[in-house]
């Protein structure tokens, strides 16, 4: 979800004033690092776990390193916060809220135990919460950044979480694009689905798409990595034909719009940095 838009209005109107005095002073300058967060504490008590298990396994310190190669002009915060009951998530203001009302949705959805195939009830729990931040950074980068945007924001947003999601270490990409996949999926009852014609309207792709399209996204980018998806089904073949085409697109434009404002050296302790924190909580999820 993305919300009004008023550091893109700021951006050109600097960018109006630095064409029109011919001074670079009005734009503050871009760099790394520029990720803050809060932890908010829960309106809801029930809500109370939640903040501890993400403060206590850093969470966001552990988002905020992952994100801070990205250059920004303006720091931008991750924030986890009570929103009165709304399962929700949005960028507004250079602030990433995200509701403990949809992390607890998260956490409801995911199996009671591990899945075959490899996928834990972990992946399923961090999968989805890594998708959705990712997502919403997808707005806040298009919007700080102006990145042009072709089709439609919010699949464009999930075109970005898939790709950083894919850059992960093979083992860690596969866990987490099969957990959000299956997130989504669980909103599919069944191979007919009936729903309301308002439902297709929404600014979103419905729940069986996004699951198919990074499912896509990830076929296109590592067919031996995820040839199972195809083989059991998940992917029809139909689809999976187009997917490299569709991968190739979403990497072209990563590259040419999102990679000239990544700092490389700090882009380059990405897996490491992956690797070391999350192995911890999925152990601690896997507990549960
Ligand atoms: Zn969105």
């Amino acid at each position: 979800m993305m919300r009004h838009k008023p550091a893109a209005v700021a951006a050109a109107l600097a960018a109006t004033i630095f064409w029109t005095v011919g001074t670079a002073s009005a734009a503050p300058k871009s760099k790394p690092n520029q990720i803050k967060y809060e932890y908010v504490s829960p309106k809801d008590p029930a809500h109370q776990p939640i903040h501890d298990q993400m403060r206590q396994g850093r969470a966001l310190e552990h988002l905020q390193e992952l994100l801070s190669p990205l250059r920004l002009s303006y720091p931008l915060t991750l924030k986890v916060a009570g929103c009165d009951g709304a399962a929700n998530a949005w960028y507004g203001d250079e602030v990433i809220t995200v509701c403990y009302e949809m992390l607890a949705d998260i956490l409801k959805g995911a199996p009671p135990q591990d899945l075959p195939g490899g996928l834990s009830r972990a992946d399923t729990v961090l999968g989805p919460i890594l998708a959705v931040f990712l997502h919403e950074t997808a707005h806040a980068v298009f919007n700080m950044l102006q990145i042009p945007v072709l089709g439609r924001e919010e699949d464009a947003a999930d075109q970005f979480a898939a790709y950083v999601m894919l850059r992960l270490s093979k083992d860690e990409a596969r866990r987490t694009i099969l957990g959000y996949a299956y997130h989504h999926a669980i909103q599919m009852p069944g191979p007919q689905v009936t729903v309301p014609i308002q439902s297709l309207s929404g600014e979103h792709s419905t729940p069986a798409q996004r699951a198919f399209n990074i499912l896509c996204i990830a076929y296109g980018a590592d067919k031996t990595l995820f040839a199972d998806v195809v083989e059991k089904g998940f992917l029809p073949k139909d689809r999976a034909e187009v997917c490299a085409r569709e991968y190739d697109d979403l990497n072209f434009a990563m590259t040419k719009l999102i990679k000239p404002h990544i700092d490389q050296r700090l882009a380059g302790k990405f897996h490491g940095t992956w690797a070391r924190t999350v192995s911890a909580r999925r152990a601690n999820l896997a507990r549960r």
